[in-house]
């Protein structure tokens, strides 16, 4: 506004999401586990297989492989993912991830993460911190694929993301979102889970993190999150193509898939 609030309130908003992410970095990947039941785990192996990571050789060329950027990538969850399916399913060995954060110790866990796998050693894996909404160290057409994975509902500005991912992306570059939904598809379904997750969420935060703040956050954050066809919308204002043309494909028509009854949802765009 002209007196400033927003921006006052926008640095709020910035510097409480780097508090909380500072306090649950340790254990975040635990908290995930006892929060989501364990299901995070299987939507991020679906999430990753489904953009099929990698490229396959032919016979007659080996090729460089894919240059990928994950955002708010935090403890290496969806780049370890990435990494392994290009080289154990796609057989590349090329393949890169740039890991980038906004939280250097969001960050560190992933480079403890990293440091003995073979993915260090081979150098196919990078480290960056940064803020989604302003990507300055990574040029312009430049990246084969953007993944961001239960980040984007944390960032300030979520369009500006969007505008930035469209910008390091190739043309025919892929964009691709993992994140909670607001509300789950049934309403009955809806209500029960809730109760849960504004009940027990920041409970579980408490006892396991001594950190209840910090999960109501969380909690909190999903809420407020635009709607999948709001959702959908900012991802075709910020430029991109919406997949899934044909009823078969994984990605319905509206440009999303959602998961566990829309608990979660993945949102893919192509720069044309
Ligand atoms: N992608 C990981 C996963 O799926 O397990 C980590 C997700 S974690 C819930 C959210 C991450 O978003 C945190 O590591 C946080 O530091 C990061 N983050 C929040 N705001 C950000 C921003 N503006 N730019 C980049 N990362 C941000």
């Amino acid at each position: 506004t002209h007196f400033g609030f927003d921006t006052v309130a926008e640095n709020l908003k910035a510097s409480r999401v780097a508090a909380v992410f500072s306090s649950v970095a340790s254990n975040y990947d635990t908290m995930n586990d006892l929060m989501s039941l364990g299901i995070h785990r299987l939507w991020k192996d679906h999430f990753v297989r489904s953009l099929n990571p990698g490229i396959r050789p032919t016979t007659s060329a080996q090729p460089q492989g894919q240059r990928i950027l994950d955002i708010a990538g935090g403890t290496g969850d969806i780049a370890f993912r990435m990494l392994d399916h290009a080289t154990n399913i796609n057989r590349d060995t090329q393949t890169s991830v740039i890991v980038s954060d906004i939280n250097p110790e969001m960050l560190g866990e992933g480079r403890k993460r990293f440091s003995t796998s073979p993915y260090q050693a081979a150098g196919r894996v990078s480290f960056m911190e940064a803020n989604a909404e302003q990507l300055d160290q990574v040029e312009s057409n430049s990246i084969d694929l953007y993944t961001v994975a239960f980040g984007i509902r944390n960032f300030t500005h979520k369009q500006k993301a969007l505008e930035e991912a469209f910008r390091v992306l190739k043309p025919g570059g892929v964009f691709a979102c993992l994140e909670f939904a607001p509300n789950l598809n049934n309403p009955v379904m809806n209500a029960v889970y809730k109760r849960w997750s504004f009940g027990a969420i920041p409970l579980i935060g408490q006892i396991v993190a001594a950190d209840r703040d910090s999960y109501q956050y969380l909690v909190e954050s999903i809420e407020k999150f635009p709607s999948q066809q709001e959702f959908a919308g900012m991802i075709r204002d910020a430029g991109f193509l919406l997949p899934g043309q044909r009823p078969e494909d994984e990605v319905v028509k509206a440009g999303w898939e959602d998961l566990t009854m829309g608990i979660a949802a993945i949102h893919k765009g192509v720069k044309p």
